[in-house]
C-alpha cells in the first residue's frame, strides 16, 4: 500500500512541466530565452490558434550539435551551469535544464539545429516524451523549435487553455517583456499567417518602447540613469500625463531578466506620489544591473520573482533616483509636489 517508489523520468518531466509550462505563452518564453542565451540577433515566433496548435521559434544563434541534440531535450541537462556555485553567478536566462524536456513531455516537439561549423542541421522529433531517431536535414545556422498540439496528452491542462485571443495576449506579453530586455534583437511575431509584430533591432530602449506602445507614450519618456556603487539603474519612466489603471505597465528588469517585485513597484509608486491621481499607476521600463551574487534568482521555477540580499538599498536607490530626477525637471513644480 504505502510502498515508496522512484518516479519515472516521464512522470518527473510532467510534474516539472506542470510548474513551468502553464500555457502557450510559457512555451514561447522558454524557447525565446533559449534563443537569447544562444546569442541570437533575430528571433521569429510563429503561432497558430493562439499557440494551442503550433508554436515555432526560429533563431540564428550558435545552435546545438547533432551529437548533443538528445541532451538538449533531456531533463536536468544544461550547457549553462556546472556546479552549485554557478547558481550565484548565472548570467544566462536559463540554467535549470528543464524547459525543453518539460515541453517535449506534453507536446509534439521538433528541434532542428545547425551550429556554424556544421555542414547540415540535425532534427529530432519527440512525441509526448518519446524520441524518434535523429536525422540530418538542410537548414541555415541556428535553431528551430516547433511545438505542436500543446497538452495533447494532459487533458486537464488542455482544458485550461483559454480563447485564442486570451492566449495570444499572454503570448504577446511574454515576447514584449523579452523584447524590452533585448532591444538590439530583431523579433517578429506571426499569428495565423499574419505578421503582428516586426520589432527591428535598435540600440535605444525608448525606440523599442515606441515600436511596442506607440510614439505618443515614447516621446514623453523621462530618462533615468543612476548609479550607486555596484548598483545601476537605467531606463525610462513615463511622463505623469501617461498612467494606467493597473500596474501592468511597470516593466522591471534585473540583469536582463523581467521580474515582478512588489517592493520595487511600491518604490515606483512612491516616486510618483502627488503626481498621479489615486488609483492611477505609473508606467516604467527600468533595468537594474547588479552583481549576480547579490540576488537569488532560483526562488521559483519561472524565475519571475527574485530575492535580493539588500532589498532595502535597492528600494531606496530606485525611489531616490526617481525623486531626484523629477525634482530636476519642472514636473514637480507643475504638480505642486510636496518636497
Ligand atoms: P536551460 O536553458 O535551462 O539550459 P533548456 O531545457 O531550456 O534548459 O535547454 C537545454 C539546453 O539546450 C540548453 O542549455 C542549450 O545548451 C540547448 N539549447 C536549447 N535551445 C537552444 C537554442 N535555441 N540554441 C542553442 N542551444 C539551445
Ligand atoms: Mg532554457
Amino acid at each position: 500500500m504505502n510502498e515508496i517508489r522512484q518516479l519515472s523520468t516521464s512522470v518527473i518531466n510532467k510534474i516539472a512541466a506542470g510548474e513551468v509550462i502553464e500555457r502557450p505563452a510559457s512555451v514561447v518564453k522558454e524557447l525565446v530565452e533559449n534563443s537569447l542565451d544562444a546569442g541570437s540577433t533575430r528571433i521569429d515566433v510563429t503561432v497558430e490558434k493562439g499557440g494551442a496548435e503550433l508554436i515555432r521559434v526560429t533563431d540564428n544563434g550558435h545552435g546545438v550539435s547533432a551529437s548533443q541534440l538528445h541532451l538538449a531535450v533531456a531533463s536536468h541537462a544544461t550547457s549553462k551551469i556546472q556546479d552549485a556555485d554557478d547558481l550565484f553567478r548565472v548570467a544566462t536566462l536559463g540554467f535549470r535544464g528543464e524547459a525543453l524536456a518539460s515541453i517535449a513531455e506534453v507536446s509534439r516537439l521538433v528541434i532542428r539545429s545547425r551550429p556554424a561549423d556544421a555542414e547540415a542541421a540535425a532534427e529530432l522529433e519527440i512525441v509526448g516524451g518519446r524520441h524518434e531517431p535523429i536525422r540530418p536535414i538542410g537548414a541555415p545556422q541556428g535553431t528551430m523549435v516547433e511545438v505542436r498540439q500543446l497538452f495533447f496528452n494532459t487533458p486537464v491542462r488542455h482544458k485550461f487553455l483559454r480563447t485564442t485571443q486570451t492566449e495570444m495576449g499572454h503570448l504577446t506579453e511574454a515576447v514584449t517583456r523579452l523584447a524590452l530586455a533585448h532591444p538590439q534583437v530583431h523579433f517578429t511575431i506571426t499569428h495565423g499567417g499574419r505578421q503582428t509584430h516586426d520589432l527591428t533591432p535598435t540600440s535605444n530602449l525608448a525606440e523599442r518602447v515606441a515600436m511596442l506602445f506607440g510614439e505618443d507614450l515614447a516621446t514623453g519618456l523621462i530618462e533615468v540613469n543612476a548609479e550607486d556603487d555596484d548598483l545601476q539603474l537605467r531606463g525610462y519612466v513615463a511622463n505623469p500625463t501617461h498612467s494606467r489603471g493597473n500596474n501592468r505597465m511597470q516593466y522591471l528588469f534585473l540583469n536582463g531578466r523581467f521580474i515582478r517585485d512588489r517592493s520595487l513597484q511600491h518604490a515606483l509608486g512612491e516616486a510618483y506620489r502627488g503626481l498621479l491621481l489615486t488609483g492611477r499607476y505609473p508606467i516604467g521600463f527600468l533595468h537594474l544591473t547588479m552583481s549576480p551574487a547579490a540576488v537569488d534568482v532560483n526562488v521559483h521555477p519561472t524565475k519571475l520573482e527574485v530575492r535580493f540580499a539588500e532589498g532595502g538599498r535597492i528600494y531606496s536607490h530606485l525611489l531616490g533616483s526617481l525623486r531626484t530626477k523629477f525634482l530636476s525637471t519642472d514636473l514637480v513644480a507643475r504638480a505642486n509636489l510636496p518636497r
